[in-house]
Parts: structure tokens; C-alpha cells; sequence
């Protein structure tokens, strides 16, 4: 196939949308045809089927994948999933994601993903701690704290990085254990996480915005927002957006949506989730259905629940006039396409949500180095470096001035990176 003719929507994978936005952005800076080559294609591949018991004494086969892309520029690194829409395919798709966004964010990280196919609502804790304990036996040769390194995503928490991290140490020499605790990030600050690492993605985004809206010179004071996905990403991105008087209107997730035109307090919002689980049922506000969130009149969407939220159905009924992507690939290439000729802007996931893997980058080093930084310390890293990104991006988006939008942008900056490494060091043997 060639890669630059997309396929009809529904036989199209997100992997598939991944490798068209790379070809798009490969023709518009010339790309090397043979570093063309390696990028397009992922490293190493791993599917594991893998035993759990459930409470009631029984065995359960669960399927775990971890795609490892490239490590050109350092260790593979990327979140674990547990949600039963995870494949091989979207976990392609994820871990290429990874190895751009380390390289727009200039940290020496490489990008993997991976995950279970489960839905971890219909698991006790107990039976999730097995199962996710069996999961990172099942990897054990395959991570390591200097060769590929999980982090919390979709459906996973510190927690969760807990078990992993002690299950690893379990399998290794105790001489080892100190200077191992870097295998996993997003651990609890108590066992070696980062202060901040918890709203680093939301805390990276909202940087991001504060940068567009001084370009755009408009105040974020009194903006309107809508966030899609009310979990880590989009909370934190409510929170810190709220904290420069943008008002949240509406919010959606797996329990529904909800709206109130005079503001929804995102502190209120996120504890009626930890209550009851989601948005659904958030008192001081209307529910209302898909459509109508997606219609809701504001200044910016932030999607930050799952991929292929924004494509030719529901980019002509925006009504915003930013996307800023917390969520990996929420925008498909006709949504791209629709809000370009529309004139909304875009900020891309790989630049927009990359403030998670940046205090993850940060979270390895003080493990490395037996540091702990305080708060201050990693928020002042985490802008500069989110400030760096943008203005690389929007300077590189500039100088091919009517092409490009943002998204190519961001993937000609990371694309130029590896590909000045890969003519350095030359193609083994
Ligand atoms: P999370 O599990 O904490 O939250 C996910 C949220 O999405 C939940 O509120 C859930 O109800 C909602 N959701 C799921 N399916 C939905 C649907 N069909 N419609 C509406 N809402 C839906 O996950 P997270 O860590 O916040 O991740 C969200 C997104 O951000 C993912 O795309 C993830 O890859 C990306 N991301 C996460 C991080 C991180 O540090 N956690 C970093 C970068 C990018």
C-alpha cells in the first residue's frame, strides 16, 4: 500500500494513521530513504499469554504486549495499558508515538509501549495485583532499568508501578536492588517517584497553553475549556488550567457527560470521580449526551481519554478554537485535515502531553543519582524544556510556512533528530 494514500476510515488502524502522519511529514523535510526505513518499522515485537488466578480459585489466560520502537536515542520507554481494546496494533501505534515524543522533548529515551487486553473493573484489586505481577514476570527480559522502562497510562497508577517494581526486584540479586529502582517511573514519591510526577502530563500541557495563548495574545483569564476524559491527563490539565482563571464548562467519560455554562469546579469534579468513579452524576451540573459535549461552544478541547476522537464526523461540529491534545492520537488524519481547513488550531500530543515522560526522565535520574528533588525543582525543569519543545515546533512549523501544520511540525523536529544520530553512528554492519 502506499502509505500516503489513506485506506477508507473503517479499515484503517491507528498504527496505519500513525505511519501516514510519519510519510507526510518524511516527504515534506526529505527524509533519508534508508533512516526511512528503520523509523517506519518498530524494534522488537513481544505478545505474552499469561496465567492469573481470580479469587474464586480459577485460572484466567491474559493477553500483555510491549512493542519496543527504537532506542536510538536511549533506553525504550513508555506507559503500560490495561484496557480491553489494547492490541498489537494500538500498541504499535503508542510506542511510535513515544520515540518521537522523547526526541521533541530532547530527553535520551527511546519509545516502547505496551499493555494487557482487560478491564480492570471487572477485577478485584487482589486479582489485578496478580495479574499485573504475572505480567512483569512474563516481561522479565524483556524491561530493565537502563534497557526499557514502563510508566503508568491509561487505567494504571502508581500503584500499580509499585508491584511492577517490586516483582522486578524479586527476580534480580539483592546486590542489584538499589540500583534497579529505576526499571519502572511513576512509582509512589514514597518508593522513589518523582514529586510532580503524578500532574506532570496535565502540568506540561497546561505550559504548553500558557505559550500558545501568549503567541496568540489571548488570556487564558476566563477562557473556556472542555476536557474529554476525566482521569490523570485531563483532571491535572482541568486543575492547572483553572489555576489561571479558565473556566471548565464540560466534561465527558465513560460515565457520561456533564455541562454548566457558569463553571464546574475541576477540585469538586475530581473528587466526585474518586468517589463514585466518574463525572456521571457530578451534581452542580446538566447531563448531556456525546454530541452535544462535542458542540459545547468554548475556547479549548482538551481530549485526554482514548485515540480516534476527533475525525470526519465530529471535527466539522467542533466549537472551539484549540485542541490541545492530552490524549495519544485523538485526532485522525481527516479530523486533521477538517480542523486545518476550519482554522482551529492544534497542539499535538507528541508535544502537548510529553510532560509525563519528561519528570519520568526526571523520576530515573534521581534514582540513578540517589536524588529526590523538590516540587520547585521539577516544575521549573518540566516548563523549560515544554517551552523549548513549543517554540521548536512552532519555529519549524514556520519555515514551511503554508504546508504545515503543527503535528508535521512536531514530527519534522523529531524526525531530523534521529536522523542526524543515524548518520553519525551508521546502520550496523
Ligand atoms: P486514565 O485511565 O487516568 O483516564 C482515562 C480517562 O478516559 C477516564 O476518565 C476514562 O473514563 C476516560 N475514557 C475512556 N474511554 C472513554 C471514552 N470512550 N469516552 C470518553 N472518555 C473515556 O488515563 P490517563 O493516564 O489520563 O490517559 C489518558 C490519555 O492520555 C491516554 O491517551 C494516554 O495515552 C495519554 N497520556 C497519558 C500520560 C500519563 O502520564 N498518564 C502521558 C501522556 C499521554
Amino acid at each position: 500500500m502506499n502509505p500516503m494514500v489513506l485506506q477508507r476510515h473503517e479499515k484503517r488502524s491507528v498504527y496505519d494513521n500513525v505511519i501516514y502522519q510519519f510519510h507526510k511529514a518524511a516527504d515534506m523535510m526529505g527524509l533519508d530513504p534508508d533512516i526511512r526505513k528503520v523509523l517506519e518499522s518498530t524494534h522488537r515485537e513481544i505478545v505474552v499469554h499469561f496465567p492469573a488466578r481470580m479469587d474464586d480459585g480459577r485460572i484466567k489466560i491474559f493477553t500483555g504486549y510491549r512493542v519496543q520502537h527504537n532506542d536510538a536515542l536511549g533506553p525504550f520507554k513508555g506507559g503500560l495499558r490495561f484496557h480491553p481494546n489494547v492490541d498489537i496494533d494500538e500498541v504499535r501505534a503508542l510506542a511510535t508515538w513515544m520515540t518521537w515524543k522523547s526526541a521533541i522533548a530532547e530527553i535520551p529515551f527511546g519509545g516502547a509501549k505496551g499493555g494487557i487486553q482487560i478491564d480492570p473493573s471487572k477485577h478485584s484489586q487482589a486479582e489485578l495485583e496478580r495479574i499485573t505481577r504475572r505480567f512483569t514476570y512474563s516481561l522479565r527480559d524483556v524491561i530493565g532499568p537502563e534497557y526499557d522502562i514502563p510508566a503508568p497510562d491509561v487505567n494504571t497508577n502508581s500503584k500499580i508501578m509499585a508491584w511492577i517494581a517490586d516483582t522486578y526486584l524479586s527476580m534480580i540479586p539483592a546486590q542489584e536492588h538499589q540500583r534497579s529502582l529505576h526499571v519502572v517511573t511513576g512509582k509512589p514519591v514514597e518508593m522513589g517517584g518523582s514529586l510532580g510526577r503524578d500532574k506532570a502530563t496535565g502540568q506540561g500541557l497546561a505550559y504548553v497553553v500558557e505559550e500558545w495563548a501568549k503567541d496568540a495574545k489571548f488570556s487564558l483569564d476566563k477562557a473556556t475549556f472542555l476536557v474529554q476524559g476525566f482521569g490523570n491527563v485531563g483532571s491535572w490539565s482541568a486543575r492547572l488550567l483553572a489555576a489561571h482563571g479558565a473556566e471548565l464548562i464540560a466534561a465527558e467519560d465513560v460515565t457520561g457527560a456533564v455541562m454548566n455554562r457558569d463553571g464546574i469546579d475541576p477540585m469538586e469534579l475530581t473528587r466526585h470521580v474518586q468517589v463514585n468513579g466518574g463525572v456521571g452524576g457530578y451534581p452542580k451540573s446538566t447531563p448531556i449526551d456525546h454530541e452535544t459535549f462535542l458542540r459545547t461552544k468554548a475556547d479549548i478541547l482538551i481530549p485526554a481519554a482514548l485515540e480516534g476522537q476527533i475525525t470526519e464526523e465530529t471535527a466539522p461540529i467542533l466549537n472551539v478554537r484549540l485542541v490541545a491534545e492530552g490524549a495519544n492520537g485523538p485526532t485522525d488524519p481527516e479530523g486533521d485535515e477538517i480542523l486545518q481547513a476550519r482554522g482551529i488550531e492544534v497542539i499535538p500530543d507528541v508535544l502537548c502531553n510529553a510532560g509525563g515522560v519528561i519528570v519520568s526522565y526526571f523520576e530515573w535520574l534521581q534514582n540513578k543519582r540517589s536524588e529526590s528533588w523538590d516540587l520547585e525543582e521539577v516544575d521549573t525543569r518540566l516548563k523549560k524544556k515544554m517551552q523549548t519543545a513549543y517554540h521548536k515546533v512552532r519555529e519549524t512549523a514556520s519555515r514551511y510556512a503554508f504546508n504545515t501544520d503543527w503535528r508535521t511540525a512536531a514530527y519534522i523536529v523529531a524526525l531530523s533528530k534521529l536522523e542526524k544520530v543515524y548518520k553519525e553512528r551508521g546502520i550496523f554492519p
